[in-house]
């Protein structure tokens, strides 16, 4: 199963994400973690990537297309693949489709995932992620029990540097403007199935299992 999953920054693509590689044994793809990992290896690459990032604009479709097509020739999406924050435009949606379609696969369903911009400004700016293991933290509420330790890994817990305010208005301004054009290509497409992403984590997930079965 080939599935992607849409949505602003913060509506929990990436908590639902995880929990769906698990249950459907998929591997979980996600550009934002691929492009941090090669940011954090301070090569040439990995500078121009953090400055796109930190800014909170899109690193350039060629280059994330590159680097989603080598990832998708990788043995363990031969049966099936998640994808998270990809693809953001409709030249990478449409680059996917054609890197598909010449391996005689095709995306099957897409869970957007909607959530209001003023929840998404309050989740992020308080979102703390661990660096070595992607568990999300929320200083609202479940925070790890040892302050900056993570209870899954023992990583480091920090704020992402592109989790303040003004880089997130500007991620949402990015989203309207480049991503949410894919809602409309995905509904032609007929594969779009949307899902509540204000309910509980429990209750989005329950909904996009029955979208993925559905
Ligand atoms: P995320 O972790 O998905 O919020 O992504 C973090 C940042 O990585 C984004 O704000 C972009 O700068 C970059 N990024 C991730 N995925 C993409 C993509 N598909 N296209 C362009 N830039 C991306």
């Amino acid at each position: 199963m080939n599935i992607i999953l849409l949505g602003p920054p913060g509506a929990g693509k990436g908590t639902q994400a995880k929990k769906i590689a698990a249950k459907y044994s998929l591997p979980h793809i996600s550009t934002g973690d691929m492009f941090r990992e090669t940011a954090a290896s301070g090569s040439e690459l990995g500078k121009q990537l953090q400055s796109y990032m930190s800014a909170g604009k899109l690193v350039p479709d060629e280059l994330v297309i590159a680097a989603v097509k080598e990832r998708l020739l990788k043995k363990d999406c031969a049966a099936g693949f998640l994808l998270d924050g990809f693809p953001r435009t409709l030249p990478q949606a449409a680059a996917l489709d054609k890197a598909l379609a010449e391996a005689g696969k095709k995306i099957e369903k897409v869970i957007s995932l909607t959530v209001d911009e003023e929840e998404i400004v309050k989740r992020l700016s308080s979102r703390r992620v661990c660096l070595s293991c992607g568990a999300t933290y929320n200083l609202a509420g479940q925070m790890p029990a040892k302050e900056g330790v993570c209870d899954t890994c023992s990583g480091k817990v920090i704020q992402r540097a592109d989790d303040n305010e003004n880089t997130i208005r500007k991620r949402m301004s990015v989203y309207r403007e480049q991503t949410s054009p894919l809602i409309k290509y995905y509904t032609d497409n007929r594969v779009l199935r949307e899902v509540n992403g204000m309910l509980s984590v429990e209750e989005v997930f329950k909904k996009i299992c029955e979208a993925i079965q559905g």
